[in-house]
């Protein structure tokens, strides 16, 4: 990005305290009235009214909960939306002061976006309150990158169900902050949490002409904003089929300066030498591979352990691995919910199925009966070649190697095209250096878990099949919103 790098002052959200027992009282408290809470959502249009019959929106830990409705979004809405979409013309401080206060608002609504996070998305406390850290994080964080710059004029943005209220409010605040008008369409599973988040941002005072919400099918909605010459820019986070069909979409009917900013998924590995610290190697496996039930783009897919501690470490996984309790995300002492859906257990459970008439499981939970759920599975593998695909569930293959085969795996790892998150525990810090010279993922982590990017500090995208690129959360992210020959450099 030509001369955008400047900082803002960054303040990151304190989130909660969940290790305090009165924190915990208080949350539990005040998420109580919304456990059997319904919401009605849809289509969010400037000067329309949708109406119609919302599509049952169900729990993906309790199939009989309903948590809401959402009506989708016809052709003709997309059309209305497109006709109704105008640049955000405020000026640069009062977009930043808007979507600060956006961000206030979503603090003040916590206990709502708690409850209706953990029934929608199926996420556990602990994810919820990151969720909420990191979208508040972004508001803040992206808003200090209001300048006088024009902007590029509207905006497609699509999100994905795994951070239904992060990445969603992200990607339209990094919009927004740089004045442009935005069309959001939410993946088609969370659609609820989209637009209450929507909803608090047009409270907060983003115009209803600036940011719309077109809730519904990715074949309807998500081809039409990606095909229509009035779009100025594409912003995508999901899987790498949809990125390419996107870009195909883009490169025959839009401008060809309009950016495609795609962040799609990863094949991430970890080395685990012998030189390890064991406990702590086990403990950063375990968050990296199954918290979130392993639905992170980040999470780590391939595990390489070094052959002479393999026994001593795969015993301690397996040991710690039957401590994590499965089960309803709504409890706190749950560490695993449920996968999003029925399609996606079946895809999960396929491939575990698959393993297991090869004699390759090596250590596995039991899954509750209702729900949409995956037990943690731990699978052999010889490398990473042996995967077909990224498998977004909580399912960790497993590799041994020998200490002079370190450059191979790197060699594999980054032949595998993907290049999003690594995880490296050894106390040689010549390996350290090593690997990350030779290396091309987007984030390295060393001697900790491979999730959870802090917004400002730690910028998180990959590269390869894994995304275009620039970072979000990161210095180069709204500067990508701007039109190019308006970004100016800047002392
Ligand atoms: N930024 C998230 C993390 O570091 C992952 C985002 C995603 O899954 O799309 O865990």
């Amino acid at each position: 990005q030509p001369g955008a790098l400047f900082e803002p002052e960054r303040v990151n959200s304190r989130g909660f305290d969940l290790r305090d027992p009165a924190v915990l009282e208080e949350l539990e408290t005040a998420r109580k009235p919304w456990l059997r809470h319904q919401w009605n959502g849809g289509p969010l249009i400037a000067d329309a009214v949708v109406g119609g019959v919302g599509e049952d929106v169900l729990n993906p830990a309790r199939p009989d909960d309903l948590v809401g409705r959402v009506i989708q979004s016809a052709p003709d809405d997309v059309e209305t939306a497109l006709a109704s979409a105008v640049p955000w013309d405020a000026p640069p401080d009062e977009r930043a002061a808007t979507l600060r206060r956006a961000a206030d608002l979503y603090e003040e609504h916590h206990a709502e976006l708690f409850a209706l996070i953990a029934r929608e998305a199926g996420k556990s406390l602990p994810d919820c309150v990151a969720e909420l850290r990191e979208a508040v994080d972004f508001l803040r964080y992206y808003a200090g990158f209001s300048t006088a710059d024009a902007p590029r004029g509207i905006f497609t943005c699509i999100s994905p169900w795994n951070f239904p209220l992060a990445i969603f409010t992200g990607q339209i605040a990094a919009a927004l902050a740089a004045g442009n008008a935005v069309l959001a369409k939410p993946a088609e599973t969370t659609s609820l949490t989209a637009w209450r988040a929507a909803q608090l941002l047009h409270e907060a005072g983003v115009p209803r002409s600036a940011l719309q919400l077109l809730p519904g099918e990715g074949r309807v909605v998500g081809t039409a904003l990606t095909s229509d010459a009035r779009i100025n820019g594409v912003c995508f986070t999901g899987s790498l089929a949809t990125a390419q069909a996107i870009n195909r979409a883009m490169a025959e009917n839009l401008s060809p300066d309009a950016p495609l900013i795609a962040e799609t998924g990863g094949l991430n590995a970890m080395i685990v030498d012998s030189t390890a610290l064991p406990e702590q190697a086990v403990r950063d496996v375990l968050a990296s591979a199954f918290q979130s039930a392993g639905q992170r783009c980040s999470a780590l897919r391939i595990l390489y352990v070094q052959d002479d501690i393999a026994d001593k470490l795969l015993n301690m996984l397996h040991g710690a691995m039957d401590e994590l309790r499965l089960g309803d995300p709504w409890f706190i002492d749950t560490d695993v919910g449920p996968v999003i859906s029925e399609q996606a257990h079946k895809g999960i459970a396929d491939h575990v199925a698959a393993a297991r008439s090869d004699g390759r499981i090596l250590h596995r939970l039991k899954a509750p009966s209702r729900g949409h759920f995956i037990a943690p599975v731990t699978i052999r593998v010889s490398g990473i070649d042996d995967i077909e695909k990224e498998i977004f569930g909580p399912v960790l293959h497993i590799a041994t190697f020998k200490a002079d085969q370190i450059d191979r795996l790197i060699t594999a790892i980054n032949a595998s095209g993907y290049g999003l998150t690594f995880g490296l525990h050894t106390r040689i810090d010549d390996r350290v250096d090593h690997v990350d010279r030779r290396l091309r993922v987007g984030n390295l982590y060393v001697n900790r878990n491979q999730i959870g990017a802090i917004v400002g500090s730690q910028p998180f995208g990959g590269e390869g099949l894994s995304g275009t690129g620039p970072k979000a959360g990161g210095p180069h992210y709204v500067p990508r919103f701007y039109a190019v020959d308006s970004v100016r450099s800047r002392d």
